[in-house]
């Protein structure tokens, strides 16, 4: 058969990109299309403006902390259009990187919405390209529940958008992304209620780390209520919005914003052209190679549903590039130990299995926790702490699992995440000495290990 193209990759974001560049490197020919941004998700609304974000509601503390060392620093004031157009301005910049990236490396851009017309053939601008190999890496986009008024509440990708900052606001949900923006709107100085449907949000973080977050949380004056959902939404006159909760409660606000997850990004991709099944889930299901059910098509990142994480896609997208185009160069991505940071404030640093985790799985463990105020702290008002915690293998003394809560947390998680992936023990820990003084240092000098509960 004759082909145009040895790879068409359909999505130009985290996983897209990096499997044509990389392919494109090993001198396939490769075309990408893309129909909304370059960069996809992390770099247009996510990952990278998220952060920006947060580094401007961080700010709050900063300038809140600044006068028991000293520093007279005045009422300060907050302006949302100054952070939200800088913060464009630099996805701009990183829009046009991505454009050249692409073609320097010698993959075609083609900006247009793809549609598969059978197992090879993409159409795209226009134009119809054969291949011999067709990526599917679309990623996710918001869901919310199907309630009454839903239109009136924003997403996440609304959110780095907003017009206005809202005085009030709900956000609904538990997961990475309520949370983090529960946490930049209240360093923004907006007033926040989160609602989730649960317990306790983080489903699928260790318990301490998630209690610990709790009371963080309400310290810095969020209201977060747990077991309660929104029934509907109405507008009202004078443009406020009325949340009516499952349990018939009323919350008055300026805005309301899901982060119920996020649905695979399928529509108009003609995979009914194919053999492409979807899981039950609505994700495209692969099997170990992300090789879908038509042995043409392959599929990576957030629209097959394993781990939504940016660097999961990256490893997705080279190992598809390389078994493809360089086979003797090929690695599998290893699902284990994939330490993550969630950007809340304080933020959370995680890496290996949280103490449930390892429970479940029929381990005896030993665990060692510390609580403490950070010194930064200890000249200021602020009653914030700090959360570390070891889940230690009592049989073979591996460390299982690291988590943290407090600043930068994600940054010292990801030195940790090397020592658990060549298998450090806690001797190994102990034996590392400290650098003093810090707060990562504590991971390497807890001593007893807390009594267990049983
Ligand atoms: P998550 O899947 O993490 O969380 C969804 C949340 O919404 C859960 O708390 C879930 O509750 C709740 N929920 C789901 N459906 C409903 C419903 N119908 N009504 C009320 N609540 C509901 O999704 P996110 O959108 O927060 O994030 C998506 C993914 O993106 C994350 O899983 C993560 O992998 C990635 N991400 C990573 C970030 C990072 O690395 N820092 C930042 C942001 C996102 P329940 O727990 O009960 O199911």
């Amino acid at each position: 058969m004759n082909f145009d193209l040895d790879l068409f990759v359909i999505g130009a974001g985290s996983g897209g990109v990096r499997a044509a560049r990389m392919a494109a490197g090993f001198g396939a020919r490769v075309a990408v299309a893309e129909s909304r941004y370059l960069g996809g998700t992390c770099v247009n609304v996510g990952c990278v403006p998220k952060k920006m974000l947060v580094y401007g509601a961080s700010y709050a503390d900063d300038f809140a902390q600044a006068a028991s060392y000293g520093w007279s620093v005045g009422e300060p004031g907050f302006d949302w259009t100054t952070l939200r157009e800088n913060k464009n301005r630099e996805i701009a910049r990183l829009n046009g990187i991505y454009a050249q990236l692409l073609t320097q490396a010698g993959a075609r851009v083609i900006e247009g919405h793809a549609r598969l017309l059978d197992a090879h053939t993409v159409e795209v601008a226009g134009e119809r390209l054969r291949a011999r190999h067709v990526l599917v890496a679309t990623g996710c986009t918001p869901f919310k529940p199907d309630i009454a008024g839903a239109e009136h509440a924003i997403s996440s990708d609304d959110a780095f958008h907003l017009p206005a900052l809202p005085r009030r606001v709900i956000v609904a949900g538990g997961g990475y992304i309520a949370v983090e923006f529960a946490s930049i709107f209240r360093g923004l100085g907006v007033q926040v209620t989160q609602l989730h449907r649960g317990d306790l949000f983080l489903r699928g973080f260790d318990g301490g780390l998630r209690r610990h977050l709790r009371d963080q949380l309400r310290i810095k004056g969020l209201d977060l209520r747990f077991n309660s959902e929104i029934a509907r939404i109405e507008r009202r006159d004078d443009g406020s919005l009325l949340a009516t909760l499952v349990d018939g409660g009323h919350i008055e606000t300026d805005c309301v914003m899901f982060a119920t997850g996020r649905r695979a990004l399928l529509d108009g991709l003609g995979l009914e052209n194919t053999g492409v099944q979807i899981d039950e889930r609505g994700f495209i299901a692969v099997d170990e190679h992300y090789q879908t059910a038509e042995p043409s098509i392959l599929a990576i990142g957030d629209v097959i549903g394993r781990v939504q994480l940016t660097p999961v896609a990256l490893a997705e997208g080279m190992a598809v590039a390389r078994r493809l185009f360089r086979p003797e160069q090929f690695r599998a991505v290893d699902y284990e130990q994939i330490p993550t940071a969630v950007f809340s404030l304080p933020n959370i640093g995680t890496v290996g299995l949280s103490e449930e985790q390892a429970r479940e799985q029929g381990r005896t463990v030993r665990v060692f926790e510390s609580r403490f105020k950070p010194l930064k702290l200890t000249l200021t008002a602020s009653s914030e702490s700090t959360y570390l915690k070891l889940v230690v293998d009592a049989d073979s003394d591996r460390v299982l699992g690291c988590h943290m809560i407090g600043p930068d947390a994600g940054e010292v998680i990801q030195g940790l995440a090397v020592a658990l992936k060549a298998g450090a023990t806690k001797q190994v820990f102990d034996d590392t000495l400290g650098i003093h003084p810090t707060t990562a240092e504590e991971f390497v000098t807890m001593r007893s290990a807390r009594p267990d509960p049983a």
